[in-house]
C-alpha cells in the first residue's frame, strides 16, 4: 500500500488546495495519453489518481489519518467509507473500461447519486368568497417521507449499512463475457454499493414510510381556480441524502351564482326593466364583498352592454390593487301585462317607436 501523501508529494497536513495543486501538476505529467505504452507512467497515473481519490474526501482522508487504511474499517455510512484500495494493483478489466471510457482510473467506491425527492400536488377546495378574500387552511398530505425510526438510512437504529462484500462498495460487477468483460450492477446490493444486514423494523429497510402530515396553508388574497401554491421542501423525502421535493397546493375555487371571473375581472348580471333601458336610470349593482355598488345605465341601453366599475373586482394576486367589477345589462320584458300596460304599449307602438 503506497502512502497518498508520498504519492502527491504533498505534507501530511496539506490544504484542499494544495493538494488539488499537485494532483493536477502530477495528472497531466503522467496522463496515458501522453504517455502511449509506457506501463509505468499508467501505473504511476493510477495511483496518483487514488490518492487523490482519497484526500480529497474528507471522510476517506480522515480515516487513512486515523486507521492507515480506509479498507472495511470504521462506520461505513451509505455512500462513505469502502474505498478499495487494493483494487488498482491487480488487473481489473472494469477499471481499464473505465478508463477507455472516460470514467477514472482505480477502484474508488461508487457513490449512489442523491437524487430529489418527489413533487407532491394536493387539491384545496375554496369557496368564491374565501378564493377572493384570501384564507388559510388546513390541509392534510399523505407522503413518502423518511423513516421517523431510521431517519431513512433502513438499518436498525445503532447500525449503519454496510459496503457491500461482493462489489467492494462499487454497485458493479465485471463479468467475463468471452475476450470482453461487461460491467453490470451489483446483484448482492443491486448497484448501491451498500447493503443493509439489519434491516429497520419500522420500514423494513426501505429508509422511508408513508406519514400524514399536517399543513396549514395561507390562500393569497385573489387566489383563483388552479393557482399554485409551493410549500419548499415539504414533498416526498429524498434519496440518498438528497433534498425534499416540494408540495403544491393547488385551489379548486367553487363558482359563484352572482358573479363569473375573468382573469381579475367579475362580471355580474344587472337586471334592467325594458322601459328603465330605455329611459335610462340608476340601478344598483352588488360587489363582491358583500356591498353594492350604484350604476348609471345610460338612456337606449341594449341587451348585453357592459359597464365596467373600476377597481370593484377581485385583488391582483401579484402587486396592489383590484380588477374591475362588469355589470352586464339584461333587459327584461314584462311576461303578462295588465290591461293599462298593453293600452300605454298600443299608443306607443302607434307613435311610431
Ligand atoms: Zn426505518
Amino acid at each position: 500500500m503506497t502512502n497518498p501523501y508520498e504519492t502527491l508529494g504533498v505534507a501530511k497536513n496539506a490544504s484542499a488546495d494544495e493538494i488539488k495543486k499537485a494532483y493536477r501538476k502530477l495528472a497531466r505529467q503522467y496522463h496515458p495519453d501522453k504517455n502511449q505504452g509506457d506501463k509505468e507512467a499508467e501505473e504511476r497515473f493510477k495511483e496518483i489518481q487514488n490518492a487523490y481519490d482519497l484526500l480529497s474526501d474528507a471522510e476517506k482522508r480522515e480515516q487513512y489519518d486515523r486507521f492507515g487504511s480506509t479498507n472495511g474499517r470504521g462506520p461505513a455510512g451509505p455512500g462513505g467509507g469502502g474505498f478499495n484500495w487494493s483494487a488498482a494493483e491487480g488487473v481489473d478489466l472494469g477499471d481499464l473500461f473505465g478508463g477507455i471510457f472516460g470514467g477514472r482510473f482505480g477502484g474508488g467506491a461508487r457513490q449512489t447519486p442523491a437524487q430529489r425527492g418527489n413533487d407532491v400536488e394536493v387539491q384545496v377546495n375554496l369557496s368564491f368568497e374565501d378564493a377572493l378574500s384570501g384564507a388559510e387552511v388546513k390541509i392534510p398530505v399523505t407522503l413518502e417521507v423518511a423513516c421517523h425510526t431510521c431517519h431513512g438510512s433502513g438499518a436498525r437504529p445503532g447500525t449503519a449499512p454496510k459496503v457491500c462484500p461482493q462489489c467492494a462498495g462499487r454497485g458493479v460487477v465485471a463479468e467475463s463475457q468471452g475476450f470482453f468483460a461487461l460491467s453490470q450492477p451489483c446483484p448482492r446490493c443491486r448497484g448501491n454499493g451498500t447493503i443493509i444486514e439489519e434491516p429497520c423494523s419500522t420500514c423494513r429497510g426501505a429508509g422511508r414510510e408513508r406519514r400524514t402530515k399536517r399543513y396549514t396553508v395561507k390562500i393569497p388574497a385573489g387566489a383563483k381556480n388552479g393557482t399554485r401554491i409551493r410549500l419548499k421542501g415539504k414533498g416526498e423525502a429524498g434519496w440518498n441524502g438528497g433534498p425534499a421535493g416540494d408540495l403544491y397546493v393547488v385551489t379548486a375555487v367553487e363558482p359563484s351564482k352572482t358573479f363569473t371571473r375573468r382573469g381579475d375581472d367579475l362580471l355580474v348580471d344587472v337586471h334592467v326593466p325594458f322601459t328603465d333601458a330605455a329611459l335610462g336610470t340608476t340601478a344598483k349593482v352588488p360587489t363582491p364583498s358583500g356591498g353594492q355598488v350604484s350604476v348609471k345605465i345610460p338612456a337606449g341601453s341594449e341587451d348585453g352592454k357592459l359597464l365596467r366599475v373600476r377597481g370593484k373586482g377581485a385583488p391582483h394576486l401579484k402587486g396592489s390593487g383590484h380588477g374591475d367589477l362588469i355589470a352586464r345589462v339584461k333587459i327584461e320584458v314584462p311576461k303578462k301585462l295588465s290591461k293599462k300596460e298593453r293600452e300605454l304599449l298600443e299608443q306607443l307602438k302607434e307613435a311610431g317607436a
